[in-house]
């Protein structure tokens, strides 16, 4: 258990440890690792994909268009960026804004594995497919679950996992857009402490640390959708 106070050195600690990382090879190309950024004590966590060009550019996570939307999204609720923390699945922006490989999710998960255990968030809100397979273990389609709380595997039922669209899909499409704000106006009363029923299915407090999806022979990518 992080005490309150330390986790914004746990955190700067473990930023000064991602700057060093070379576990995968978009270590090579990279300008600025994008670890994350807001509150340390934030009580909802969003976790993207993986940086785009600007981010790399500037260090920080969603700071394009998409990043934009999602302050919009935020102030929806009464929320700023300052009031919630920001990451991404991967630290290192893919060459050409190409998906995810599984081998690199599998590399960089730990990372966000320790943010979530020093932040210790009541909702992380998963934006998209990636960080949402991800974190639920599962490999429902973030269309499916959009929208639908469940607690995050390993958390004994302290953190409520809730996915919704990534905010990119909702730039130019009107219909992602309404499902996205709608899913968002439904964070407030998570943050009020509901309580979170397992999806059907699902292991009610499997181990945080699961094993990755099987790395297949050849790279693969996840969709987005
Ligand atoms: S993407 Fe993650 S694992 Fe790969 S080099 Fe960057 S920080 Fe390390």
């Amino acid at each position: 258990m992080v005490e309150v106070g330390d986790s914004q050195t746990s955190l700067e600690e473990l930023r000064a440890e991602v700057e060093q990382c070379r576990r995968c090879a978009l270590s090579r190309d990279r300008t600025n690792i994008v670890f994350g950024s807001g509150s340390a004590d934030a009580l909802i966590m969003f976790v993207g994909e993986a940086p785009g060009y600007h981010e790399d550019q500037q260090g920080q996570p969603f700071v394009g268009q998409a990043g934009k939307l999602l302050e919009k999204l935020l102030g929806r609720i009464g929320l700023t960026r300052d009031d919630v923390y920001i990451a991404n699945v991967l630290k290192c922006r893919p060459p050409g804004n190409r998906d995810p490989l599984l081998e690199e999710i599998d590399e960089c998960r730990v990372y966000l594995e320790r943010q979530v255990a020093i932040i210790e968030p009541l909702v992380i809100c998963t934006l998209g497919n990636f960080s949402t397979k991800l974190l639920s273990g599962r490999p429902d389609g973030i269309t499916r679950v959009h929208g639908t709380p469940q607690p995050l595997p390993g958390s004994g039922g302290r953190i409520s996992l809730f996915p919704v669209l990534h905010p990119a899909a909702a730039l130019y499409t009107a219909a992602n857009l309404k499902i996205l704000e709608e899913d968002f106006d439904h964070l407030p009363q998570l943050l009020d402490g509901k309580a979170v029923e397992p999806l059907p299915g699902a292991a009610v407090d499997q181990p945080q640390q699961q094993p990755a999806p099987e790395t297949p022979s050849e790279p693969e990518q996840l969709d987005l959708f």
